[in-house]
């Protein structure tokens, strides 16, 4: 419902320009990714392909603004262009034929369009596809895609009356049988079977819902699955690519069933994103959390693991993720982001989804701070049994974005929850004398000094950042 510009026709048209067709298979430098989005919510990461054409509206008019030479890790670039829906067709041929010719070929690394857009700059690039064109084009209008992206699960009313019906696939695992089984809703609907980029199948033309949802297909894939696993993309890994470095399908899957039984939410939507390497197939610059494969070393072995990454967003014009937590080993990755999600339950405003909450997080709080409390609780819950939990404070507006001042309010914090009282009665702790809660907290005691140098009267002696934190508690765990 949230649809204004139908984009299949348009879809059709531009298929048929190179489908069967010799002139255009396999001349392209390399491939080259096509989104339309005709929609207000931004269901098909439309900021992150190639050749991108975003609803927006110019001058009360529907069309769409170019955007283009996304790839993983980038953001497709404004072009600066307003495209109506009649020009789309030719507007992707004028870009198709430009990377066709001009596209890089000589190196496999550097021959998507992004590539050729940063060489001769995009202003170039626009004035080469008016050429193409043979008529000027219009400035871009204001883009349209405000709303949540990524795929809504239960159903989905459609125009004519029908219903879409979300069937949730865990990771995209899916067999062939599954495939007759969707096949067979979709037919004697008379609809049709979608396939989502968050890997999940949606059939559309349903009117008898009861019926349809009574089929073996949903029993095997909810239709109104835990938010863990509605929103779940996971990329091949080391199954089915050679570069994968761990699993991760299955890793996606478990960490989604942790959560759902550890942290249960409801009505919220969650998108964790998985790569099993760093070419990022698994999107995940663009999930609310994102995980990428990697190997860690660990009491003199080399483990598996993830990094991860946070704060991608779908709505506005998109953003990337960046760093949270590096080399966390996979099994503890779970434990790591349940901390999160038990912040994002207990302080999330009404059904705000991750993203947003996570784009209020950062408003306060750095990226190390962040990652710091998933640590700490992790450490206090499940490794310690201490109730010395570190709790986000988001009624307090903006931020330093200062380690030192972070680090700081999260010693005294703790000390507070712990002994009740703040290591300091005033603002200004060098005026006092210091305090000793040692023997107030002695379930502390392994952590006194490190807790001590956190809230230090002096900042010349205070810690500074969160990595020699992190350090100090891995010098304690391997001396353990
Ligand atoms: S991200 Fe890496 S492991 Fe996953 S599909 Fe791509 S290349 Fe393969």
């Amino acid at each position: 419902m949230d649809n204004i510009i139908k984009c299949r026709p348009i879809m059709d048209e531009i298929q048929a320009i190179f489908l069967k067709n010799d002139d255009w298979i396999t001349t392209l430098p390399r491939k080259f990714n096509i989104g339309i989005s005709g929609s207000l919510s931004n269901r098909c990461n439309i900021f992150g392909q190639d050749f991108a054409l975003a609803l927006a509206q110019k001058e009360g008019i529907y069309g769409f603004n170019l955007y283009l030479g996304g790839r993983v890790g980038f953001l497709a670039q404004d072009a600066d262009m307003f495209v109506l829906p009649s020009q789309a067709t030719a507007v992707f041929v004028a870009v198709a034929s430009l990377f066709k010719t001009y596209g890089f070929r000589d190196n496999r690394n550097k021959n998507r369009l992004k590539f050729l857009i940063d060489a001769v700059g995009m202003a170039e690039f626009r004035d080469a596809i008016e050429k193409q064109l043979g008529f000027a084009m219009p400035s871009s209008g204001e883009t349209l895609c405000a709303s949540e992206g990524g795929d809504h699960y239960g159903k989905i009313a459609l125009n004519d009356g029908s219903f879409a019906l979300y069937a949730a696939v865990p990771s995209g695992v899916f067999s062939g049988s599954d495939l007759s089984d969707a096949a067979e809703v979709a037919a004697s609907a008379n609809g049709a079977l979608r396939f989502t980029i968050e890997q999940n199948l949606i059939i559309t033309g349903v009117r008898d819902e009861t019926n349809a949802l009574s089929s073996p297909l949903f029993v095997k894939y909810p239709n109104r699955p835990s938010p863990y696993m509605a929103n779940l993309i996971a990329c091949a890994g080391t199954e089915h690519c050679p570069f994968g470095v761990i699993p991760n399908k299955p890793d996606a899957i478990e960490m989604g069933e942790y959560l759902a039984r550890v942290v249960p939410i409801q009505d919220a939507k969650i998108r964790l994103y998985w790569s099993a390497c760093i070419k990022g197939c698994g999107i995940h610059g663009a999930g609310d959390l994102g995980f990428v494969g990697c190997k860690v070393p660990h009491n003199g072995k080399t483990v598996l693991g993830v990094d991860i990454f946070m704060g991608g967003t779908l709505s506005g014009e998109g953003g990337e993720g960046h760093l949270l937590l590096k080399g966390i080993i996979l099994e503890e990755a779970k434990e790591y982001i349940a901390e999160l999600m038990v912040q994002y339950r207990d302080h999330r405003i009404g059904k705000e989804s991750l993203e947003k909450f996570i784009t209020r997080l950062k408003v306060r709080y750095t990226n190390h701070a962040i990652g710091f409390v998933m640590r700490w609780n992790r450490l206090m819950r499940l490794e310690n049994n201490v109730d010395a939990m570190l709790s986000f404070n988001l009624k307090k507006q903006g931020g330093s974005h200062r380690e030192q001042d972070e680090i700081f309010e999260f010693g005294t914090q703790i000390i507070h929850g712990v002994t009740g009282e703040n290591p300091y009665d005033t603002d200004e702790p060098l005026a006092e004398e210091k305090k000793s809660y040692r023997h107030k907290a002695p379930e502390l005691a392994e952590y006194a000094s490190i807790l001590e140098k956190m809230v230090e009267p002096n900042p010349l002696k205070r810690s500074v950042v969160f990595t020699e934190i992190v350090v100090e508690l891995k010098k304690l765990a391997s001396e353990q």
